[in-house]
Formats: C-alpha cells, structure tokens, sequence
C-alpha cells in the first residue's frame, strides 16, 4: 500500500483529546480520574436554547439551509457584532460554521495560499497550526512576553514576504490572559503595514474577570482586514451543538463559503435555531456562568499560591496556566498516573514547563483535584 496524505502524516493529533481519552481509559478501568484537561464549561445548555431546537424540529427544521446560515442567525450575529464588538457588520458578512475550530479552519482556507506564513502567538491553542497546515500554510511561532503574556515589538522580526496571517486568541486558551490595547494596535499596524490578515479567535470572551474584552477588528482600518472568530460552546456552554461563526469583508466570507459549500454545506438546521435563542434571548445564563468561574478560579488560583506556583495572568477563561518544575509533560504524567488528575502539559501548545489546569469542573471535584496535586507535586 502506498502512504496515506504526506500532509496530514506531519500533523500532530490533539494533544488534549489525547489526554482526555486516557483519563478515560483510566475512568473506564475503575480508577476515580478528575479531569481537568479539556476546555468544555460543566454547565448545561440553557433551557431556553435546548427548548427552541426542540419547537425548530417540531416545526419541521430538519432540511437543508442557506450555505452560510439561517437568515436570522446571520442578522442576530451581525447585530451582536455591530453593538457588543463595535464592528460594523451585515448579515451578508457572516458565516456559520460547526464550531468556532470549523471557522478557523475555513478562513485558513481562505485567506492562504501554498506556501503563505501564518504567525502563530505562543502558548497557543492546538488547533492553529495544524489547521493551517490542512489549508497548505507555513505555521510560524512568535512567544508572548513570558511574564505578560503580551505582544512586544520583535513581533515585527518574524514578518518577512511570505506572511500572510496573524492569529490572535484574546482571552487566550490557555494562557488566560487578555490581550491590551497596546499589544492590539501592535499587531493592527503590522498588519497594515505589510497588507496582513488577522484572525481573532475571541471564543473566551465572554469569560472575563474584571477586565473588558476588545476586538482587534474595531480598530481603525482593520475592518476589512480582520477575521472575526466567535461561537457558542464556551458562553453558553453549547459544545455539542457544533455552531460556530466568522465575522469579515464580504470577500473572505464569500471564498470562507465555498470551503463550506463543498464540505459541511452548512452547520445542522435545527441547531442554529438554539443558536439564535442564545443570542436573542435573555443573557443572564451567561453571568450565572461566569461567576460561578469566577468562584472556582479564585479557589484554583489561592491553591496554586499555597502550593508555591505561580501562573499566568488568569483574566479569561477557565484555565489555571501554571508553571511547574522539570518536563511538563512528566509532571502531567505524573499527576494523572500518581494524583488521579489530568491536565494538559504546556508542550501541547508550543510552551514547555507549564500545564494548564482547567476549572471547569464543580468546586468539589476542585477541591479534591487540589489536595491530590499538592500531593504529589
Ligand atoms: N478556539 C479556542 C481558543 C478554543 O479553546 C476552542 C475550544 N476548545 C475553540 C476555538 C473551538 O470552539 P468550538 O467548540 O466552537 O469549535
């Protein structure tokens, strides 16, 4: 037999997933696994989401869709955009995906030619790379600053003929952190100086501890120059449902469509009727949400100050980024074999000596996730 695609055999499976799947295993062999290694909220989707799927199949949503989405989800993105996100935005600049990972994947195809760079900020979550590597791209790692986690000027040094994209993830999965002002208008002039893409992956945003997110394509003249990443999975934890969107110039979104057209057609029909009920209806579920995280991260973040580690600037999302001494991934190997708890070891996203511990999981299973780690630290 000759070999398989020499493409995807250089790609990396999902370190997350992988480690997932062996805490598991391990579930599955009897041993009690806390497991703190995926990046999924512990919440139900709200009622009123779930109800509206529920009524949109009733009705008889189960047949095909416009390519890019149901026109009121299309109109309720735009307008979410137009008034959270301060980017002026039209149905017609929308597209919904499977996912916000589909999204991405769909504008690295669309935006990249053979051979074009793409500029990856470390830590970085797994699936940049390999989703520009599928699209033909040349991934390029820049580290934040290692104490801020913000961009600095030497950005500029990873710039050559060939970049074509810069992907951006504020709150950052896993770091945590926020991305200011200043490191936005750092990578916005870039972009405008050298006739660059960026794609803002803002999945988190909702996520924020007494910080304020802002959208890169807000800025002056990055309009038709940023990609904007959304979904639903982590504000209102709709994992399953696969729904995720893009945000851009009409142009991006009309190449991001034929990636879609011919793969997915578009996301399921039914679904995205929850998709507008999130976006329509009340938003208190999300607060409900947050302050619980709120809650279990200042549990998380007071054990790892007992414990003697330090860690990123926690201001998004649900992850403790922590550093740890020697190899990460032996330390995560030995908190999932020894303590019963996994976590994803900073490697897996470009970023030795670190791991990061979700809090997406109930403030009891934290609890005795804490006690097993400081045991075995
Ligand atoms: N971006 C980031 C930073 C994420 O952490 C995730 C989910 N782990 C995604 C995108 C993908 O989310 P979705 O479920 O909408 O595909």
């Amino acid at each position: 037999m000759r070999p398989l695609s020499t493409k995807l055999a250089a790609i990396a499976p999902s370190a997350t997933i992988e480690i997932t799947e062996k805490a598991r295993k391990m579930q599955a062999a009897g041993t009690d696994v806390i497991s703190l290694s995926i990046g999924e909220p512990d919440f139900p989707t709200p009622a009123h989401i779930t109800e509206a799927c529920i009524d949109a199949l009733r009705r008889g949503e189960t047949h095909y869709a416009p390519g890019k989405g149901i026109p009121e989800l299309l109109k309720a993105i735009a307008e979410k955009i137009e008034q959270e996100n301060k980017i002026p935005c039209t149905p017609d600049q929308v597209i919904v995906g499977c996912g916000a990972k589909d999204s991405i994947y769909e504008a690295c195809e669309a935006v990249l030619s053979p051979g074009d760079e793409t500029i990856i900020l470390d830590p970085s979550w797994v699936s940049y790379e390999p989703c520009v590597q599928i699209a033909g791209g040349v991934p390029v790692h820049h580290p934040l600053n290692p104490e801020t986690f913000q961009v600095d000027d030497n950005l500029l040094e990873k710039v050559t003929k060939k970049t074509r994209m810069i992907i951006v993830n504020t709150p950052s999965n896993p770091s945590g952190a926020i991305l200011n002002q200043d490191s936005l208008q750092l990578v916005a002039d870039i972009c405008q100086d050298h006739d660059l893409i960026v794609l803002s992956d803002e999945i988190y945003e909702k996520l924020i501890y007494g910080k304020t997110h802002t959208s890169i394509g807000a800025f002056p003249g990055m309009e038709d120059r940023t990609i904007t990443v959304n979904g639903f999975s982590k504000a209102y934890a709709m994992t399953g449902w696969r729904l995720g969107y893009a945000v851009a110039s009409k142009e991006i979104i009309g190449y991001m469509n034929k990636v879609q057209q011919h793969t997915i057609s578009h996301p399921t029909t039914f679904a995205m009727y929850g998709g507008v009920a999130a976006l329509k209806g009340p938003q208190e579920c999300i607060e409900e949400m947050r302050s619980e995280f709120e809650r279990r991260r200042a549990f998380v973040l007071k054990s790892m100050d007992e414990m003697g580690l330090s860690y990123a600037p926690a201001d998004g999302a649900f992850y403790a980024y922590v550093k740890v001494d020697g190899n990460d991934a032996e330390v995560a190997n030995r908190w999932l074999e020894q303590g019963h708890v996994a976590v994803t070891h900073g490697s897996a996203f470009n970023h030795p000596g670190w791991v990061r511990i979700s809090y997406a999981a109930s403030m009891d299973r934290l609890k005795e996730a804490m006690s097993r780690i400081s045991a075995v630290l």
